[in-house]
């Protein structure tokens, strides 16, 4: 390269400052890093983000009666649904087939009676378990590509989307700020951030994950972490997580903490909480056919990796 076009070169990354805005949506907070050539680009791509996060909310909630997603479940004959609702669907039903149904977006009648037994402290009835077990089960949901229809086998079935939606969302941010201009992004949900290039000068993103030590650079991927710490509660003397397993229709009781690298966000935020349910074992051989994605699984006792995981965090 001459002197001059690398004098240019620097003289365009030096101009992109870093500009950073904080928003609650999706129950969590959405924090936006990004390198911008002036702060009215850096607002309007902020502002522009943040729409696109509150606009998947709205879309994909089961906390809102009133969304896209809620609505779909009333009915139970195939109804159209958008753009943005079928890919996280689709996405759901892969991760279903892929294991097993460890990760179902069908468990809706579960997660809501989990809410409730996490505010009332009590566990759930058998009675009443067994009615949300018979309403879950992604095979009694069918998707229509061609259409872009979902269809339900039985009645009363709920949609639950919380464990990919955030990933998600900031999949859908970054692709946002890329359309603006912007080139060097970080979205971050709590326990899931998604980035593009990495920042002007630098190797990558420096992201910090809990089993590790040391942050590692990453770039144009996401990182979700997924486990037991946070939304737990105790019942007779067991400590139950907010991530349901389908066998029982419970939390799940084992302590595991697990973070995944993957491309997408969608597809790391997924893949975390299926990790919860799968475990160790089966979770990280499934993870090893997944060209692109490593992960990271603490249980109480020990950390274990996937066979492609040094190839990151080195
Ligand atoms: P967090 O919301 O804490 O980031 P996750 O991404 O792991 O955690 O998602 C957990 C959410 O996913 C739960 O709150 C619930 O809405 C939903 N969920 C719970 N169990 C399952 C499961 N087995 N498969 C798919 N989604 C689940
Ligand atoms: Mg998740």
């Amino acid at each position: 390269m001459s002197s001059n076009a690398t004098l240019v070169l620097f003289l365009a990354s030096s101009t992109l400052q870093p500009y950073e805005a904080v928003e609650p949506h999706m129950g969590t907070l959405f924090r936006i890093k990004l390198y911008a050539a002036s702060e009215q680009q850096a607002k309007r791509a902020f502002q522009a983000a943040f729409s696109r996060i509150a606009q998947l909310d709205e879309t994909l909630s089961d906390y809102r009666a009133e969304s896209e997603l809620s609505r779909v479940t009333t009915v139970a004959t195939p109804v159209h649904v958008s753009d943005n609702l079928f890919a996280v669907l689709s996405k759901g039903e892969w991760l279903a087939e892929q294991t097993d149904g460890a990760f179902d977006v069908t468990l809706g009648p579960l997660t809501h009676l989990w809410r409730q037994t996490r505010r009332e402290r009590r566990l759930p009835s058998p009675e009443l378990l067994k009615n949300a077990l018979e309403r879950s089960g992604f095979r009694k949901m069918h998707l229509d590509a061609a259409i872009h229809s979902v269809r339900f086998d039985a009645p009363g079935m709920q949609l639950d989307v919380g464990g990919i939606a955030k990933g998600y969302a900031a999949d859908e941010a970054l692709a946002v700020l890329t359309k603006l201009g912007i080139r060097s992004a970080l979205v971050a949900a709590s326990g899931d951030l998604a980035f593009s290039d990495a920042p002007p000068g630098e190797k990558g993103w420096k992201i910090g994950i809990d089993a590790l030590e040391h942050a590692i650079p990453l770039a144009n991927a996401a990182v979700s972490t997924s486990g037991s710490s946070e939304q737990n509660f105790m019942a007779n003397g067991v400590r139950y997580s907010h991530i349901i397993d389908p066998k029982t229709g419970l939390g799940l009781t084992t302590n595991i903490t697990t973070s995944v690298i993957a491309p997408h966000g969608i597809d790391a935020d997924g893949l975390a909480t299926a990790l919860n349910v799968l475990g160790p074992e089966r979770g990280l051989a499934f993870i090893d056919t997944l060209p692109g994605v490593a992960a990271i699984i603490a249980t109480g006792e020990k950390v274990v990796e996937s066979a492609s995981f040094h190839r990151f965090s080195r």
